[in-house]
Formats: C-alpha cells, structure tokens, sequence
C-alpha cells in the first residue's frame, strides 16, 4: 500500500515513494543540543518516527537520517558561559536526547550526524556555491549566500518575497520570519569563539549549510523527503533548497513534510509562562513514557496539538486498556473454532487501520478502529463468542498497531527508573511526586511478599490485614486484580 503524505512543496497530497524503488531515503532535522528536549521537540520526532514505523509497516523500507546541532549561537554562548569548550557542553544533552529517544520508543534512525564531524562537507559546499557565483565573502571574512542568485526562493514556503533587498545580511542562526536576506553560510572566527581553520578562511559553519551537506553526503543530491516541525520551514528549509539546488541544480528533497506545533492548554509552551515540559518534567509527574508516545502521536501531524494534563490522562487510560485486552487474549483459554463476526470485525480494523494510516499518516482515524474491535471483542469474550481463531486474527491486528503505536508492552518502568536516577543526580527529587517516590520504593520482589501474605491472610479469613495489604500497595500505586488464576499485580 502506498503512504500519500501531504507535500508542502506541491501543497498537495503525494504519493510517498522511493526514487530508487528501494529505500525511502529521509533527512529529519535533529535537536540542537544545548538543552533537554521538551514535549514541542518530541511531538516533532515522535511523528517522523511514526512515518518510518507506517512506511515500514506498509511496505517500504526507509534509510532515515538525522543530524544533531552541535554547534550555533547558543550553543557557543552558554558553553562560553559556562567556561567549557562546546563538546564537553552538549555531550550531556546529546546523551540526554537518546535516552529520552529510547524512553519515548522512537527507532533509531540509519544514520545520525553530528555537525561538527562534516566540516570539510561544509566547506566543499559552500566552495562550489562560491564557483556558481551564489556565495560571496563578505569584508570580515564571513561567507554568504546571495539570494538574488536564486530566483526560486521562497517556492517551499509560498512567501512573497518580492520586496527581498538585494545584498542585506543576515548572521544570526534566529531571526525574524519575514524578511528574506542574504543568509551566512560560513562564519568568520570571532575571538574566544569555537572555530575550524579551513579552505574558506578560519571560522564555524552557519546553521543551514549543516542540513545540506549532511543530507547529500548519505542520501545524495537528490533524495525523497526532508521532515521536520513548521517553523522550520522557513528560512532554514528554505535556505537548504536554495544553497543545495544552486550547487548540484537538481531538485533537493522532492517532498517536504512539516509537524504542527504543539501548544499546551492552548498557549504557546514558554519557560516564562510556566507551561515548559520535557520529558523529564513529565515522568517525574509519574506520567508513564507509553502514555506520553500516545498522547503525542494520537493527534495527527498536521493538526495543531493541544497538550492538557487531561490529555495525558485519557492517554493513560488508553493504554490501560490496550494492554489489559492484550493480555485478555494472551491469557488463552479459547474454545477452538471461529466466528465469522469476529473474523470479519478483525478483517475490518485492519483494513480501515491501514488505509487510516496510509491516508497523510491519520493517527486518530488508525486508532478508532482497534478501540472499536477492543469492544466488541471484550463483549464477544464475555458471552463466549470469541474463538481461537478469533484472537489469533484479534491478536495479529494488535501487532500491526503496535508495529507503529509501540504502546502494548509495559516497558514504562526503566524510563521512570532512569528519570529518577537523573533527578537524583542533578538535585531534582524536590520535583517527583511522592506517590512516585513511594511506588519506587516497592521492588517487584516485596510486591510478590505482601501479594503472597495477602493471599494467606485471605485463606485464614485475615480480612482485615488482607484489606490494609491491599490499601498499602494502593497507596503506592500498585492495583491488585484478582482472578480465577490467581492475584495478578501492577503498578499504576
Ligand atoms: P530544535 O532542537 O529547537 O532545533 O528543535 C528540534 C525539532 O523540534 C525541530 O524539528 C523543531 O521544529 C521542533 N519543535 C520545536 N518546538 C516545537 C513545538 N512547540 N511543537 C512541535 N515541534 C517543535
Ligand atoms: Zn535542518
């Protein structure tokens, strides 16, 4: 099946596939290291993670590459400040950013690329610009682009750019999103700055020609899609197209996809405002890492995304209930044969998943139909209408979700571990809430001890002391189910 995906190039549904017939080859914009990812950031990079994860599914393998921002303004001015060369500032937060990655269950990408380690990329780059006549060297040694010489630009972002000054400069990596100006592609080395002697003069590369140099060298000149959130669009999308067709004059990526903003209780998330959260924010909340992927992907990538603790709390709940159904059927127990209905229910989903899937990556539209075969299923069970058949074929629909939304397996108990461990670390325990320092308390282990001296002091008809072990691991988030197999156990 092939994925149709919107292309803000054309402004038109496309049909997302391989030029090669053999790989999707894709370049997301990565972080820029001098901070921890926030929700925005992973809102971005959940849902390039759920193309590749729906491209796959449906077919196409991908070869996806993402570049880290290891060096720009700000990355240069907070290790000035902080008095250490750039490297030893941004490892923590690149080490930071794949752990949140794994946290949050998003597929590595094929390749990652540091900026740092494609300077001579860079350098050539820019070289063949200055040869075609699109780069020029300004009086203090910095290179730039000449916009004039690209008459095509603004042609991703359809912005009027007609009143462009023809030789004004821009140096900053952020600057206002309207105006069109010569933009740096090279920046002279400026005293106590970090800098590469290079062919081009001593300096650092500008923030645009990194995405450029870096998406040619592993996926070459021309490739199948470039992703990242809206407000890159424009000018740093833009500006690749113009510094990378200029140098090779053939098309750059042919399809362009970009993530909505996230906003949170329906405001724009600044530190100032006090609506900020990372990752870490949130797991120190005691919000599980499998509810906050669902949560940031169920809205679909091109509808702005209202972050609410409400939200978030529905996303709970619906990873509940996937999983308690899961294991419903995991539980076996079927009496062998099958019901057309259900066969037929099953067929359904999976279709209309698919198709939802297949259709601009609709990850609401997807997610309707399973919820939808959950219950009828759970009705069917209850009345003994669901064979073996049926949850086999119930089962192989709940992998084909699972394949993009990765939420069934609880595996929500490393990345708390692994936040606490870092709040420890970095003096932040003032910020986790006590339920989640209780419930961490707890081991699997002594879990298993009042689980068992529970069920003792039921025999013996202890009432009360099997009410008190069921309120304390309650208080400690952990609920007790029980059933005819028995007492089964999990943390909240
Ligand atoms: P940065 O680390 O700032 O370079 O951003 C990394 C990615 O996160 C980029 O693709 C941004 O477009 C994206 N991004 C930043 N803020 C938000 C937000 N509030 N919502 C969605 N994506 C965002
Ligand atoms: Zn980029």
């Amino acid at each position: 099946m092939t994925l149709r995906l919107f292309n803000t190039l054309t402004g038109q549904l496309d049909p997302l596939t391989p030029a090669d017939g053999m790989a999707l080859r894709m370049y997301a914009c990565g972080p820029t290291v001098y901070d921890y990812g926030h929700i925005g950031n992973f809102r971005t990079f959940l849902q390039i993670d759920i193309l590749r994860r729906a491209l796959q599914l449906l077919g196409t393998p991908v070869r996806h590459v993402m570049n880290i921002t290891d060096v720009d303004d700000k990355i240069i001015r907070n290790a000035a400040q902080a008095g250490m060369p750039i490297g030893d500032y941004t490892q923590p937060y690149i080490d930071a950013f794949f752990e949140d990655f794994e946290s949050l269950r998003m597929e590595r990408p094929e390749q990652i690329a540091r900026a740092t380690e494609h300077i001579p990329q860079m350098v050539a780059l820019v070289e063949k610009l200055a040869a075609e006549g699109a780069a020029y060297k300004a009086e203090d040694g910095s290179w730039y682009f000449r916009l004039k010489s690209f008459p095509e630009y603004g042609k991703l972002s359809k912005k009027d750019l007609s009143g462009m000054e023809d030789g004004a400069r821009v140096d900053v990596d952020e600057y206002e999103k309207d105006s069109a100006r010569d933009f740096a592609l090279w920046k002279a080395a400026k005293p106590g700055e970090t800098s590469w002697e290079t062919a081009i003069g001593r300096g650092r590369p500008g923030w645009h020609i990194e995405c450029s140099a870096m998406a040619m060298e592993y996926l070459g000149e021309s490739f199948d899609l470039h992703a990242g959130g809206e407000d890159l669009m424009f000018p740093h999308h833009e500006n690749e197209i113009a510094q990378s067709e200029m140098a090779t004059h053939k098309q750059f990526a042919r399809h362009w996809m970009h993530v909505r903003f996230l906003l949170v209780d329906g405001r724009k998330m600044s530190k100032s405002e006090g609506n900020f959260y990372t990752l870490r924010d949130l797991l120190l909340k005691g919000y599980k890492a499998s509810a906050i992927r669902l949560a940031l992907v169920s809205v679909p990538y091109r509808h702005q995304f209202n972050f609410t603790f409400d939200g978030l709390a529905e996303a709970t709940s619906a990873v509940d209930r996937l999983r308690t159904f899961h294991e419903r059927l995991k539980a076996g127990g079927f009496a062998p044969g099958e019901s057309s209905q259900m066969q037929e229910a099953a067929r359904k989903a999976k279709a209309e998943y698919r198709e939802a899937l297949a259709d601009d990556l609709n990850t609401a539209e997807a997610r309707a139909p399973i919820f939808e075969l959950i219950r009828a299923a759970n009705t069917a069970i209850d009345q003994g209408e669901c064979f073996a058949a049926d949850s086999e074929a119930i089962l192989e629909v709940l992998k084909d979700f699972d394949a993009v939304f990765d939420v069934l397996e609880d595996r929500d108990a490393e990345p708390t571990r692994r936040a606490l461990a870092w709040a420890e670390k970095s003096g932040r325990m003032n910020e986790v809430t006590p339920e989640l320092i209780a419930a961490q308390s707890l081991t699997d282990e002594g879990i298993e001890m009042l689980v068992a001296e529970r069920s003792a002091a039921k025999k013996t008809r202890n009432f009360a002391r099997a009410d008190q072990i069921r309120n304390e691991l309650a208080e400690k988030g952990v609920i007790l189910e029980d059933s005819k197999d028995g007492v089964r156990w999990k943390r909240k």
